[in-house]
């Protein structure tokens, strides 16, 4: 609801470029608002008070409207991201709601440690909610980015702003519906659509916030970084960009391999962090694997996301879509061959060709940069030694797929890429009891997994004497 601004702005259809819906367009008073709202209940409000167990029963309620609404939420994530409804439905919509369960079955076990300091002095350490935390979540993973901020922080005890992308703001507020239907008091889950020059700048440097979690851009992350320190220092975690190494050795199953490697680069139209848009693969199965690749793109279908048969639906908004065929062209004039695809697909709608190009080299813009939609590069290797220090030759460290069936190969790989994941014979593994982020300019501290709950919580240590203790 608009509660200060007034203003609006729109969000769009993908597929047809039409217009969804007029959003609320928060600005800096409103975040203003959402933030005394926030600290109200973080310092006065029950949340961060209740037991345990409370917070975990409302919090399995919440995850049950979730799976009641799981219609809703994947025609919003389809409609408004361009993602392909068949899987927001079997895969990202009931992954929400279990994330919120994860992280519900947490929210009683959060407890420090005893620790013996000498004959006559004990401590022990107190886990506490950090406070009030500002999410800034992007647009591929709508929902997943949702829940993956939302549930440790809500088990922690924490109350929160969490800004949407301005490209896909509906199931958001639909969460937001759900949350309070499930009974998670006025106050502690706010969120903000707007865009992130003023709403999202508002939460990064604002003086009441605690914490900035943000996934996101690197040239953003640095943004957050700047306002959090020109404010009040609050701590800020980053889950960044990438440009992953996708590494194929000469004695794996090309077949299965290849068809790894497609949905490695193409997945949710290339709109994925963790793409592993680098393929390195090793002399011997080159022309091989490139005849795989070839024979498996003809079948790789761009269309509708409602429709079943499709594999890849439209890129998010027209900036995205630019931006993809702009880096398309640098491929062709940079001296990298056209292998397939390369041009729109369609006469309506953000869709891109899946697009291969071979004999790229690791100096090639397209090798380097980020593109953030399904284009993919091939490039030849040697030897071990030569593709770990190729690998690992970028700013980034999300992460890296290697497909080789010699163990000793696979875990000399593995340690030597400096990346927050890694998978081996698979690729886009994830689970939500799996830590997940980045090393270098891809960022720092963890999504999923304990490890996220973690980033909600502050230690504080409590020291006092004893008497009599009968042993140390
Ligand atoms: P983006 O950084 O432009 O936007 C992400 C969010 O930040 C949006 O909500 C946006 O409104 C907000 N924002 C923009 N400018 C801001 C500012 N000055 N201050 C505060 N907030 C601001 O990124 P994007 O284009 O939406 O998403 C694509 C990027 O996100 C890619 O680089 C991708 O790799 C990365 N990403 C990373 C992960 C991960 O887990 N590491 C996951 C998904 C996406």
């Amino acid at each position: 609801m608009i509660e200060v601004t007034r203003k609006t702005f729109e969000t769009i259809d993908p597929r047809t470029e039409e217009v969804i819906a007029r959003i609320a367009e928060g600005e800096k008073e409103d975040v203003d608002l959402a933030v005394k709202a926030a600290r109200e209940a973080f310092d006065h409000g029950p949340w961060p008070r209740l037991p345990g167990c409370e917070r975990r029963r409302i919090m399995l309620k919440f995850a049950d409207l979730i799976d009641e609404n799981i219609e809703e939420l994947a025609v919003l994530d389809t409609i408004d991201g361009g993602k392909l409804y068949s899987l927001c439905k079997i895969i990202d919509i009931p992954a929400a709601a279990e994330t919120i369960r994860y992280y519900a079955g947490a929210a009683d076990k959060i407890h420090g440690a005893t620790l013996k300091m000498s004959r006559d002095l004990q401590a022990y350490t107190l886990h506490e909610p950090v406070g009030v935390v500002g999410h800034i979540i992007p647009w591929n993973f709508p929902s997943q980015m949702f829940v993956m901020k939302v549930g440790p922080a809500l088990a922690a005890g924490c109350t929160m702003l969490v800004k949407p992308a301005e490209q896909t703001p509906l199931s958001a507020l639909y969460y937001a519906h759900l949350a309070k239907l499930a009974g998670i008091p006025d106050g502690v889950l706010n969120v903000i659509t707007g865009y992130g020059s003023t709403a999202g700048a508002a939460i990064s440097s604002h003086m009441d916030i605690d914490k900035v979690s943000f996934t996101g851009s690197t040239e953003v992350g640095r943004l957050i970084m700047q306002g959090a320190a020109a404010s009040n220092l609050k701590s800020v975690s980053l889950e960044l960009g990438g440009k992953s190494p996708f590494i194929v050795f000469d004695d794996v199953d090309v077949d299965k391999v290849a068809d790894l490697a497609l949905q490695g680069s193409f997945y949710n139209k290339g709109e994925i962090c963790v793409a592993g848009t680098r393929i390195f693969v090793q002399e011997g199965i080159y022309d091989k694997f490139l005849n795989k690749l070839e024979e498996k793109v003809k079948r790789w279908v761009v269309g509708d996301p409602f429709n079943p048969n499709v594999h890849q639906g439209p890129q998010v908004n027209k900036q995205q879509y630019d931006k993809i065929l702009s880096y398309i062209e640098h491929g062709k004039n940079g001296g990298a061959t056209l292998f397939s695809g390369g041009k729109p697909a369609g006469q309506k709608g953000y869709y891109i060709e899946p697009t291969i190009f071979t004999d790229v080299t690791d100096d090639m813009t397209i090798a380097k940069e980020e593109i953030f939609g399904p284009v993919m590069s091939v490039l030849k290797f040697k030897t071990v030694e030569e593709v770990i220090k190729r690998a690992n030759a970028t700013k980034y460290g999300l992460a890296a797929g290697i497909m080789t069936n010699d163990l000793n190969t696979a875990n000399t790989v593995s340690r030597s890429i400096r990346a927050g994941v890694i998978w081996i014979n698979c690729y886009f593994a994830f689970d939500k009891d799996l830590p997940y982020g980045g090393y270098k300019m891809s960022g720092f501290e963890r999504d999923m997994g304990l490890e996220a709950l973690n980033k909600y919580l502050q230690v504080k240590s409590v020291a006092t004497p004893i008497q009599n203790s009968p042993w140390l």
